[in-house]
């Protein structure tokens, strides 16, 4: 098990990107899913060892792996969210250097390697292609070719399907669920539908702080009752933020179509009452709105009714 330990991390500024985290990651598709500046790429960067935390540790079956990255690094695939590629070397070159820089081994010689790990990522029809005329989607699968090499145990990937079509992501998703079967698959993400597809389990993260873990059923049922739909004016818009969470406002044939969250279940005239989207309930956390993550006290800064993250995670975040 993979388990963080109270991480703070503090860049010059000073900012504050991790506020104490504590989080275990059990063996499967685990979604870490937040906003923009939220600190994902901060927290998947120091679990994959390549920037320093401030304070705070992570374990991996116990074994302590801040204070000694190199021993657990083959243990540990990461992609990073900005991953570079070298537009003019065919697939199969740029994995056999990035093989080469990882120095993972290769008793049948780096080409057999890098064949086999194409092939695994379904690019073998692409090898000898130049990376110039990949999409994003086989770049991203390419990404994942090199991180899966030497078969690690744990798998980072820090926002993969961001800039995907619809097609390419759902390619991407199956890829991912696949290497879940017998592996940890940590997955940072924005997109809600990539944690309502692919992630059992999930933790909302928001402002350097873990603000919930739950399931993507646990989080729309509890919010059953509670979310009602309705039309409004522009006007009408301003008034409702100001008394409601607002999940979802989108213009429907010059009509705003509002979605807003009721604790109490009585919906003002003119609303009735939806199913719960996985969408409603993370707006429900990180929406601006009374009782969100906005809200100057912090009230509400929970998936509603979901499981508080410091009775999961013991305390520490
Ligand atoms: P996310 O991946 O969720 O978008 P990040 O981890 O990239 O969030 O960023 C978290 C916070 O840390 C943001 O406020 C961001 O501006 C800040 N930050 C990230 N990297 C640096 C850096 N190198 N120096 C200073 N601040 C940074």
């Amino acid at each position: 098990m993979l388990s963080v330990h109270n991480l703070v991390k503090v860049y010059p500024g000073p900012v504050t990107a991790l506020r104490g985290v504590g989080l275990d990651v059990p063996t499967g598709m685990f979604g870490l899913l937040g906003p923009n500046g939220a600190g994902k790429s901060t927290l998947m960067k120091i679990l994959a060892g390549t920037l320093e935390a401030t304070s705070g540790s992570v374990t991996l079956d116990g074994e302590d792996i801040l204070a000694d990255p190199m021993r657990v690094r083959s243990q540990l695939g990461y992609l990073p969210q900005d991953f570079g590629f070298y537009p003019n070397l065919t697939g199969e070159q740029m994995l056999t250097y990035l093989l080469k820089l990882k120095g993972v081994q290769a008793p049948n010689g780096q080409k057999r390697l890098a064949a086999e790990l194409l092939a695994r990522v379904n690019l073998a029809f692409a090898a000898k292609r130049k990376l110039k005329g990949y999409s994003g989607g086989m770049r991203q699968r390419l990404g994942i070719a090199q991180a899966i090499a030497g078969d690690p145990r744990i798998l980072i990937v820090d926002e993969p399907t961001a800039g995907l079509d619809p097609e390419e992501r759902h390619r991407f998703y199956r890829l991912l669920a696949e290497l879940a079967r017998d592996r940890t698959v940590l997955l940072s993400t924005h997109i809600v539908e990539d944690v309502a597809v692919l992630c059992p389990r999930f933790v909302v993260i928001a402002a350097g702080s873990i603000v919930a873990v739950t399931t993507p059923e646990e989080a729309r049922k509890n919010l059953e009752g509670k979310i009602f739909e309705g039309t409004g004016t522009d006007d009408d818009l301003v008034a409702l933020r100001d008394r409601y969470r607002v999940t979802q406002a989108v213009l429907v044939e010059g009509e705003n179509r509002v979605r807003i969250h009721v604790p109490s279940g009585r919906a003002p005239s003119g609303f009735s009452p939806v199913v719960a989207s996985l969408e409603d309930a993370y707006m429900t956390v990180v929406g601006s709105g009374p009782g969100g993550a906005a809200a100057p006290n912090g009230d509400g800064r929970t998936l509603a009714g979901a499981t508080p993250v410091r009775a999961a995670a013991g305390g520490e975040s």
